[in-house]
């Protein structure tokens, strides 16, 4: 273990492959369900220790010196000369942070320093507190009045008349020993900013944006926090815990509005997203004032927020090198040692399951304590590797903050183990904050901006054919129903393999391997129908259009060969269907070509018999079908002829239904490009025409509102057009 190691994965994987041969990895595995026992044993094998703890300081970087500390300040001028008072806060924290405690001259330079930028940000209680330490830590006296100045513009922001007398007479004493022309210039500014009227602050409240968001919700139910009254928990020894309807449901219902019990912000946004709560930081953002380095977008958040970050403060490069088994510290500090320990102690508790005779309350720990792990069903090397990266959190905790204050050594074991537990949850628990960021006028894009745990909503079961979408609201999770659920059908989420998207034995294995358990769902039971994704990439039946799906599996099928349609249980021969695609594959791309070179009457042409013969040969849910189909509709809808357009449309609105479902995003996508083209057309036709247009209008924009919420882009657009279709029609 001689080599230098530059990230956690790394060291872990050397750690296992020695471990492997030493037999610890199999030891850990085998001390059965007792996790505490896997940190103790981890913790007191002195080699392990010591390169943990190597490992960690390297991380850690904690050396103070007094060249590194002026290096930070002198960096932070520059920016602060630049006018980016962001970046030099982060510097001056850094400064004040290296600065060796002895030398307080130096740090009361860096604190001053920082109070300027924090004025700068309009952030003056902050910059208030950084003068106060400033001027307690023996501030050279002829830089007095420049401090002293501060001190008072901020305290007038602030309102804070009384305080704002007393250092005016300070400010005072400390020009005694100016020259006078230095004198009476601050004089002078004094004296303008006392006839300045102070009325010109505005707090604006940065929360509005998000306060006319209504969030529909059916009644709380009281005794399973965050859910609809429309869901109860049930339990079976097979299944565990699981969500079910006690009444029938309808499609778009929302069913969970759910707060995380504890969430991490991903590295690439933990500069432009608040520590606490996800949200994108305002103009005016708050730093935590001993590392600086972490920002929150209110005083709220960050006050809120002590409870953990008291503990992780300074450690964040470190926390974030472990990757996702942060939040399973997180958890921990979060709750506290006090109430970890009772709760251990409570055998009542730790044995019971929350959820089933109770009342399941998100914020308690006894609901964190039994989301399920499967530590049981983990791969040695696996757990072996959880429980390296618990016994490192433990021994940073032990180490690095003062967490373990008062507990003994059994307790610091105990706590490590409950990591551990957190640890092997976030793999069937942890959720992905998203976002939905614009990527132009017409598209959005899902953007993973933290990790989080929603102990409610994790009680779902996963099916490759889901009831319910997810979406965020900020880090409030919107479960929705996406169809109808009868009275006593089990809710299900989908844990990413959907069948629409993902073949059965991709979607079994991957199941298998990361969540450890075979799914039951219809469409990964029923192994006598056709895989879904055959079905889609199947050809039409010539004599009732089902779907022919190839029998060979490979794309030469013998010439000769006949196969049997599902649907007619006829004999059909497949070679023919392939030759009339062979020669439409063809079509396709020299219509294409002439479409890129600007040949639209050629791409017309072209297409047109591509699209015939794939209207022929392939399903109605083959994807080419629809690629094809929507490309001649481009090129339709460039020449102005809306009719044609229409009509292609309406073959590619078939495959992506036929694909992707019903209430799918692509389709909400697809429907919103066709009335575009019925909005043409909407003037010149008949009123079945304008209803048709109506029903996809408000069809789209109930897909966009459980996808992605009222708020989004997309469904204020169509918002937006209906209310222009309405009045276009009314005249
Ligand atoms: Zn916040
Ligand atoms: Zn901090
Ligand atoms: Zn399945
Ligand atoms: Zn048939």
């Amino acid at each position: 273990m001689s080599r230098e190691l530059s990230n956690w994965q790394e060291l872990l994987d050397s750690f296992t492959e020695t471990g492997v041969r030493q037999g610890k990895v199999s030891k850990i595995h085998q001390t059965r369900s007792n996790n505490a026992e896997r940190i103790k044993i981890l913790l007191e094998d002195e080699e392990l220790r010591v390169v943990l703890l190597k490992w960690m300081n390297h991380q850690v970087k904690r050396q103070r010196s007094l060249e590194a500390a002026k290096c930070f300040r002198e960096t932070g001028n520059r920016q602060f000369s630049l006018k980016d008072y962001t970046a030099c806060i982060e510097m001056y924290s850094q400064s004040i942070l290296s600065c060796p405690v002895e030398n307080e001259v130096e740090l009361s330079l860096a604190l001053a320093n920082r109070s300027a930028a924090l004025f700068q940000l309009d952030l003056f209680e902050d910059c208030l507190q950084d003068i106060r330490v400033a001027l307690m830590k023996n501030y050279p006296s002829h830089l007095l009045p420049k401090i002293l100045t501060r001190k008072i513009k901020s305290l007038r922001k602030l309102g804070l008349m009384e305080d704002c007398q007393t250092t005016l007479a300070e400010l005072e004493a400390s020009l005694m020993h100016l020259q006078v022309s230095e004198k009476n210039k601050i004089k002078s500014d004094i004296k303008v900013m006392l006839m300045d009227d102070q009325g010109n602050e505005n707090t604006q409240d940065r929360d509005s944006e998000f306060d006319d968001r209504i969030i529909p919700f059916c009644g709380e139910n009281l005794s399973f926090k965050g859910a609809s009254t429309a869901l109860d928990i049930r339990h079976s020894v097979e299944k565990s815990r699981y969500v079910v309807a006690n009444r029938d449901i309808m499609a778009g219902e929302t069913l969970f509005v759910e707060q995380p019990n504890a969430l991490v912000v991903l590295p690439d946004f933990q500069t432009t997203r608040c520590h606490h709560c996800t949200r994108e930081l305002p103009l005016k953002r708050y730093p935590c004032l001993s590392c600086g380095k972490i920002w929150f977008c209110s005083n709220a958040c960050r006050q809120e927020s002590s409870c953990y970050h008291s503990f992780e403060c300074g450690l964040d490069s470190v926390l974030n090198s472990v990757g996702i088994a942060h939040l399973g510290a997180r958890i921990v500090v979060s709750y506290g040692l006090e109430t970890l320990l009772a709760f251990l102690k409570d055998t009542e508790k730790v044995k019971k399951i929350s959820g089933i005779d109770s009342s399941y309350d998100t914020k308690s720990y006894q609901v964190m304590f039994h989301l399920v792990s499967h530590t049981e069903r983990m791969a040695p090397d696996e757990l072996y590797q959880y429980a390296l990266t618990a016994a490192f959190l433990t021994l940073l905790l032990e180490q690095h903050t003062k967490f373990f204050q008062l507990a003994s050594q059994e307790d610091r074991y105990l706590v490590g183990g409950l990591i551990l537990v957190h640890i092997c949850q976030m793999v069937s628990n942890a959720h992905a904050i998203t976002e939905i960021c614009a990527l132009d006028e017409n598209s959005e894009r899902q953007e993973r901006i933290a990790t989080a745990i929603y102990p409610s909503a994790s009680l779902m079961n996963h099916s490759c054919d889901p009831t319910v979408i997810n979406s965020f609201q900020g880090n409030t999770l919107i479960v929705r129903a996406i169809r109808d659920v009868r009275k006593g059908d089990e809710v299900f989420n989908c844990y990413g393999p959907h069948y629409r998207r993902m073949r059965r034995t991709e979607r079994l294995e991957m199941l298998e391997s990361q969540y450890s358990f075979v799914c039951t769902c219809e469409h990964c039971c029923d192994t006598n129908t056709e895989d879904f994704q055959d079905v889609i990439y199947s050809f039409a039946c010539p004599s009732c259009n089902g779907s022919l799906v190839n029998p060979s599996g490979s794309y030469s099928p013998a010439q000769f060969q006949m196969t049997l349609c599902r649907s007619c249980k006829t004999q059909q021969s497949y070679f023919t269907q392939l030759q009339a695609d062979l020669e439409a594959v063809s079509l396709d791309a020299r219509g294409t070509e002439a479409m890129d070179q600007g040949d639209i009457m050629e791409a017309i042409k072209l297409l047109t018999k591509c699209v015939q013969l794939r209207k022929r040969a392939l399903f109605k849910g083959h994807p080419d079908l629809g690629k094809s189909a929507d490309k001649l509709a481009q090129c339709y809808a460039f020449i102005g002829n809306y009719e044609e357009c229409e009509k292609m449309l309406r073959i590619s609105l078939i495959a992506v239904e036929e694909r992707y479902g019903r209430y799918s995003i692509e389709m909400a996508n697809e429907l919103q490009k066709f009335t575009d083209v019925l909005m043409e057309l909407a003037s010149s036709r008949n009123q079945d025409l304008r209803d048709e247009l109506v029903r996809h209008l408000e069809e789209a924009m109930f897909i966009y509102r459980i996808h992605y919420g009222a708020w989004s882009h997309s469904y204020k657009e169509l918002q937006r057009k209906k209310i222009h279709l309405t009045t276009l029609l009314m005249k």
